[in-house]
């Protein structure tokens, strides 16, 4: 029997329903909306989109957003000047600046302008204090992806407590924060990377696989103890038509959506495993709309502390 396929749509939709009360109570008691900052530099297609989602979202969520736009020439210093107006502005709950920043500003950017989100503000939860309150296990914002899984898995009643979960990927805002929600909800959590020996077989341990690798397709049957729950956070976009053909095999409707489009975003995931786990988040419409509604649900969390003095 195929996988069921877990669909982050509804879940987003049901976490977003659930702020609409809060958003009301933030109004009457601030006497102004929950507000997010975008901070977006450069001119990224791929940020475009993402910040104008985010948008989207938040203004149809009942929120204000403003959208800082900087160009592509701006330097490092003006980006920490910008996100530390935002910082002192009181109408700002929650700060977001889009990346990835233009690789000119130099590899430690990012870093730099998280370690600047103040960290009452930081609703993508990337600063060091933000990660910090993570690993110590206490109350703070935590990184939207990973929350989001998290938020699906408890909402599609999927039992984490002492199940072995595997991650594929250690990055700063998937994997290693993935890691330690996992944890926290009391799963016995193995971390894999680029340099983990016998991949598949690890995988294959896994009653909760979580992929977030950035490889197209690269998590294949092999990786799967049957009946396993299959995360897919991979975001990737494929223009390489034999990959495609690969790929999408036995997804007919998407692989014509790339002879039409000239590409199609996969997952990390590749669509067979749909024929050994027991449940999977498709690509699209998996994690990637989870994310956007936890960044809603930091930034309410963000107004809640200002409007009951926390901050
Ligand atoms: P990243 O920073 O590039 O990290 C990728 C991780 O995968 C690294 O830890 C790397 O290991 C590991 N890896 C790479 N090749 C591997 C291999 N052959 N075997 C085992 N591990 C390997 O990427 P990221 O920012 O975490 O994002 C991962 C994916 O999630 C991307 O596709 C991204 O687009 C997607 N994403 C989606 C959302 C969403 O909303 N759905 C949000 C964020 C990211 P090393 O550390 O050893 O190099």
């Amino acid at each position: 029997m195929p996988a069921e396929l877990l669909d982050g749509k509804a879940v987003a939709a049901e976490i977003r329903a659930d702020l609409t009360d809060r958003i009301v109570a933030v109004r009457s008691r601030l006497g102004r909306p929950p507000g997010l900052a975008i901070v977006l530099v450069g001119d990224d297609p791929a940020s475009e989109v993402y910040v104008r989602n985010k948008l989207s979202t938040a203004e149809e969520s009942g929120m204000s957003v403003s959208l800082i736009r900087l160009g592509g020439d701006t330097t490092l210093a003006t980006v920490l000047e910008t996100v530390r107006a935002l910082n002192g502005k009181a109408d700002v709950d929650g700060i977001l600046v889009q990346s990835p920043l233009p690789a000119r500003l130099g590899s430690d950017a990012e870093q730099q302008v998280f370690d600047t989100v103040s960290p009452a503000k930081d609703v993508d939860g990337f600063s060091p204090i933000s990660a910090g309150y993570l690993a110590q296990n206490r109350p703070g914002f935590v990184p939207c992806t990973p929350a989001g899984v998290i938020e699906m898995l408890d909402r599609c009643e999927i039992p984490v407590e002492g199940k072995r979960a595997v991650v594929i990927g250690r990055s700063e805002i998937v994997g290693k924060p993935m890691a330690l929600l996992l944890l926290r909800q009391n799963a016995t959590v193995t971390i894999c990377h680029s340099r983990t020996r016998d991949l598949p077989g690890v995988c294959r341990e896994a009653d909760i696989l979580v992929a977030a690798i950035g490889r197209a397709g690269f998590v294949t049957r092999d990786y799967i103890k049957p009946g396993a729950v299959v995360i897919d956070v991979g975001i990737n976009r494929v223009t390489d038509a034999d990959a495609a053909k690969r790929l999408l095999a036995s997804q007919p409707k998407r692989l014509a959506l790339f002879e039409k489009n000239g590409s199609v975003i996969v997952g990390d995931v590749h669509p067979e495993v749909a024929e050994i786990a027991g449940r999977l988040t498709p690509v699209p419409g998996g994690v990637g709309p989870l994310t956007i509604a936890m960044l809603m649900t930091n930034t309410v969390r963000a107004a809640e502390a200002t409007a009951h003095g926390n901050r």
